[in-house]
């Protein structure tokens, strides 16, 4: 805990007097920690890619200016780390654009096994190239919430994509969805997402903090796979402005299960 302290001279009764007074700006401080971490996080983020473009650069103007393969593989290698820095922007984008609107409540109406079905067929594809494949089970009408449908999109993308990058070959990832009459979490009644996979599970200790930006697990493997570790913070802000909830459980060795729960659209 910190507090500012602040003496004034005041007169009283008796003569004169000191007034003190102590304002807590714990809350302050620890907000001015979060900026200070998260300017200095963006800014290794963007220097590791740079550091490698710039010694390319350097190499394919030297040694390597009469080489063809070489130049060709450099040239791959840039490209690689010049996508890796526009996904970073663009997450970082998103993450400011999502948390500038999360008091402003949506109001699209968006039927969600719908946004579901344009996401699955969407990341088929990509999952097919993994081996990995994806079962979408849903009901047939009621999931309908108050939304943006955009942003719903991409809380689904980000689920199902880490579940089919993290789960690894040969596995399964389901995607369900049913409708709660009254969902606890959110005091009412809610449509329930969920994602889940087989892969390696997370550890309990990590799974506090896998919202926070820039958590990762395990940095090489999310690196590996072009993960900005910026997702699941986008998509916590997202279900913030929705008012839902997201619940995230998991064993280690069996796999994942990411639980949405949105609260379900009340006409009138
Ligand atoms: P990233 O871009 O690194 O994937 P995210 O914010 O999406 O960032 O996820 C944060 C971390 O949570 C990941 O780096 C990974 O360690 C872990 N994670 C997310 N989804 C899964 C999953 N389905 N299975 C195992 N680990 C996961």
């Amino acid at each position: 805990t910190s507090f500012d302290v602040t003496c004034t001279s005041v007169p009283t009764a008796a003569g004169p007097g000191v007034l003190v007074s102590f304002e807590d700006t714990t809350h302050l401080q620890q907000a001015d920690q979060m900026r200070r971490d998260f300017v200095a996080n963006v800014s290794h983020e963007l220097r590791t890619p740079l550091t490698s473009l710039m010694g390319f650069i350097e190499t394919l103007r030297g040694p390597a200016r009469n080489d063809p393969v070489a130049i060709d593989r450099f040239l791959g290698i840039m490209q690689s780390e010049s996508a890796r820095m526009e996904r970073l922007v663009r997450d970082l984008l998103s993450l400011s654009r999502v948390e500038g609107q999360e008091r402003v409540r949506p109001t699209e109406t968006v039927e969600i096994g719908q946004c579901l079905q344009s996401v699955v067929h969407a990341l088929r594809p990509v999952a097919t190239d993994k081996d990995v494949t994806i079962d979408l089970v849903l009901p047939e009408t009621g999931l309908t919430v108050n939304g943006a449908s955009d942003q719903l999109v991409q809380v689904f993308t980000n689920l199902i994509e880490n579940a089919v990058n993290y789960g690894g070959a040969g596995n399964s990832v389901e995607v369900a969805a049913h409708v709660s009459e009254n969902a606890p979490s959110v005091r009412g009644p809610a449509v329930i997402v969920t994602v889940t996979d087989q892969g390696p599970g997370i550890d309990q200790v990590h799974i506090p903090r896998l919202t926070e930006r820039f958590y990762r697990v395990d940095s090489h493997r999310s690196r590996e796979m072009g993960g900005t570790g910026l997702g699941l913070a986008i998509v916590k802000h997202i279900i913030n402005r929705h008012r839902g909830r997201l619940r995230i459980s998991s064993e280690l060795g069996k796999g994942s299960e990411f639980r949405v729960i949105l609260p379900r659209e009340t006409r009138g």
